[in-house]
């Protein structure tokens, strides 16, 4: 399923789908009932310039709000534009000594794509237009409209390995097809604008109408939840036993299906038994004595 999820082109994934099918048909329906530009890199566009397939970043903002999240509205809301506050300003003074024009992970990334390309021919067929051959596989880059036939060069911004070999082989500069999305003069331009520091509640300006007070509170029942709600169909970190299709095990009776709690060969313990005989014993006498 990732392998076909990591598709970036549509030949490729209906390649991955077949194998799919040919292991398990009800898997194959499965996925091909889910539109593939919600799962699949071959169909997502490429104005976003992302291809992440997780939300693991929907992660990283939840853990950074938990603590505030159980606050009262207002003051989540404060804590919050205080977080932003300081990351932007953190942010703004650490761009400012950052020597290069293209940013350290798009550093990392262009890196692994250029260790990639060793692995591609390039074949010129025109001044921008190139063959990248490797044994059968075959793709067309045109350096001119920054385009790959494999798409991974439109959808990222990165020049894709079949690019980097074009480039090479055109001997131009790789940084040139670097989307400027991530320059440091992106960058800046994002956190250029700034949040404002605020006063404390005190000083806001009163209005004529009465305060907003909260509604009564009301502890619900349970545990407060923490973690982000899950949409359907979404996987939990660690699943568990049941939803691998594994049975619990029996640690007294060693048989499947229940554990040592729920266990038929489970006695039931000395205080319950004193409990059982006391009861017995005085309903015994209230008989004897009422005859
Ligand atoms: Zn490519």
């Amino acid at each position: 399923m990732w392998r076909a999820a990591k598709c970036t082109y549509l030949a490729a994934w209906e390649k991955e789908l077949m194998e799919i099918r040919a292991i398990s048909e009800g898997a194959y329906r499965h996925l091909i009932g889910i539109r593939p530009k919600y799962w699949t890199k071959s169909r997502f566009e490429f104005y976003p310039k992302c291809d992440a397939l997780v939300n693991n970043m929907c992660e990283s903002f939840n853990s950074a709000i938990v603590e505030s999240r159980e606050k009262p509205i207002l003051t989540m809301l404060e804590d919050i534009r205080v977080y932003l506050m300081k990351r932007w300003a953190e942010n703004r003074v650490l761009i400012e000594k950052y020597k290069d024009d293209i940013l350290p992970r798009i550093k990392l990334k262009l890196q692994k794509e250029i260790d990639a390309s060793r692995w591609w021919f390039p074949v010129a067929a025109g001044i921008s237009k190139f063959e990248v051959i490797r044994g059968r596989d075959k793709f067309v880059v045109d350096l001119l409209k920054k385009e790959c036939t494999c798409r991974k060069f439109q959808m990222t911004g990165l020049p894709c390995p079949h690019a980097v070999s074009a480039i090479n082989c055109a001997k131009d500069d790789i940084r040139k097809y670097v989307s400027s999305c991530y320059t440091k003069a992106a960058y800046v331009a994002c956190y250029t604008p700034m949040i404002n520091p605020c006063n404390g509640h005190t000083m806001w300006e009163r209005t004529t109408h009465p305060d907003v007070m909260p509604p009564p509170h009301r502890v619900p029942i349970g545990r407060p939840k923490k973690k982000r709600a899950r949409g359907e169909g979404e996987e939990p970190q660690g699943p568990s036993t049941s939803r691998l299709g594994l049975q619990q095990k029996c640690s007294r009776c060693l048989k499947l299906g229940h554990n040592k709690r729920g266990c038929p060969l489970r006695r039931p313990n000395v205080s319950t038994c004193l409990v059982n005989i006391v009861l017995y014993i005085t309903l015994f006498l209230m008989l004897f004595t009422s005859l």
